[in-house]
């Protein structure tokens, strides 16, 4: 493993924890619908005038303490449904451009799930045009290149996703790759062999949960084996399969880790108790990402918005990630992207500068390099 800091003294915790929460990243799992803030949630309830089984945000704030990943998704699917415009979905993407801009995101890849809309009335179009015009705004605003990646939910029959994908095929060109989301337990990822299997014929990636819930280890295999996956949301499960940890390590597999979701969903007994990071000193390719913000912050850092940052912070403050490992973690999420190879160099570079400036400045982040980086307009060169 290449972590990049041999022979160089640590930071402090403090300085360490604003070195990761500072340090350019990609972040390459976060669910659309999961970053309804609950400002937003009351917002839009009004506005459209959806029935919420809360009365106040403070009283959402409360209640939302998850006792597993299905009793998080009950809150997810309702609070979904305040979601009806173009407009609610552009005003939905902006709220996470503005808050990863903050956790120093600097190109996200975000996946959304259609069928959750669909299923209420709301059209693909509808969905897919208020997010590509709240990501355009936030990256004019705030310089964070993105994509987007259609999940299916394997709850759900894969003739639903096969039909689901049909719909979007006339707007493939705005999407970069499909996934498989929603409750994992029960659900191999076998079934969707065939809906994963067009879709690569469509020209796009390929990404699935697996393995974030106890005994779901096989599905990492069906993901990779059976799907053509080239990539692995969560794949925790894995620290308890030998065999396994060491073919995703030799095959350079990279895991998008949520450590702040899995210890929300109790997945983990404890945040403290999350593997990352001896999943990292395994050989493991892993990344560090937010999953669902505001529903994971209340229970386990006491916040309303659990982002990215957070999770790096979580990383050197609770994981016990050092500044090399931090490092090492930010890179492995600009290698693990679907960026070109010019694009990765360019954001490579710029965790290189932050990490070099951060070294001058007695433990203080750097100024802004002011360089953006025009994604588009690189694709077309
Ligand atoms: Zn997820």
């Amino acid at each position: 493993m290449d972590l990049a800091e041999e022979g160089r003294p640590d930071l402090t915790e403090s300085q360490r924890a604003v070195y990761a929460a500072e340090i350019p990243k990609a972040e390459l799992h976060v669910h659309i619908e999961g970053c309804l803030s609950l400002e937003l949630l009351f917002r839009l309830a009004a506005k459209n005038r959806v029935r919420l089984p809360f009365a106040s945000i403070e009283e959402a704030y409360k209640a939302y303490q998850f006792t597993s990943l299905s009793d998080f998704l009950d809150s997810y699917y309702l609070a979904t449904k305040v979601l009806v415009t173009e407009d609610d979905f552009r005003e939905l993407a902006l709220c996470y451009m503005a808050n990863a801009y903050n956790d120093g995101v600097c190109h996200a890849e975000i996946s959304f799930d259609p069928q959750a809309h669909l299923s209420r009335g709301v059209s693909l179009e509808t969905v897919l045009n208020g997010l590509r015009k709240g990501l355009k705004q936030g990256k004019s605003k705030y310089g964070i290149s993105t994509m987007l990646i259609m999940c299916f939910h394997r709850d759900k029959e894969a003739r639903d996703a096969l039909a689901c994908l049909d719909k979007v095929r006339p707007y493939a060109s705005w999407i970069s790759g499909v996934g498989l989301d929603s409750a994992e337990a029960g659900y191999p990822a076998a079934p969707f062999r065939e809906v994963f299997r067009r879709a690569k014929a469509m020209g796009l990636r390929c990404t699935a949960h697996a393995g974030e819930e106890e005994g779901c280890a096989q599905n990492i295999t069906e993901s990779l084996d059976v799907l053509g996956c080239e990539r692995i949301d969560h794949g925790i499960q894995c620290i308890k399969d030998r065999q396994l940890l060491e073919r995703l390590v030799r095959e350079k597999i990279p895991l998008t880790v949520c450590p702040i979701s899995n210890a929300a969903l109790r997945v983990v007994p404890s945040l403290k108790e999350h593997p990352a990071r001896d999943m990292l000193h395994s050989g493991l390719k892993i990344t560090l990402n937010s999953d669902d913000p505001p529903y994971n912050g209340p229970a386990i850092i006491s916040a309303y918005w659990a982002g990215i940052g957070a999770a790096y912070k979580a990383a050197a403050t609770h994981l016990g990630f050092t500044r090399g490992e931090i490092l090492q973690v930010a890179i492995n999420s600009i290698e693990a992207s679907w960026l070109s190879a010019d694009q990765k160099k360019h954001y490579l570079k710029q965790i290189a500068f932050f990490d070099q400036q951060f070294g001058e400045n007695d433990g203080m982040p750097p100024a802004q390099s002011g360089d953006v980086y025009d994604v588009e307009a690189a694709e077309g060169e």
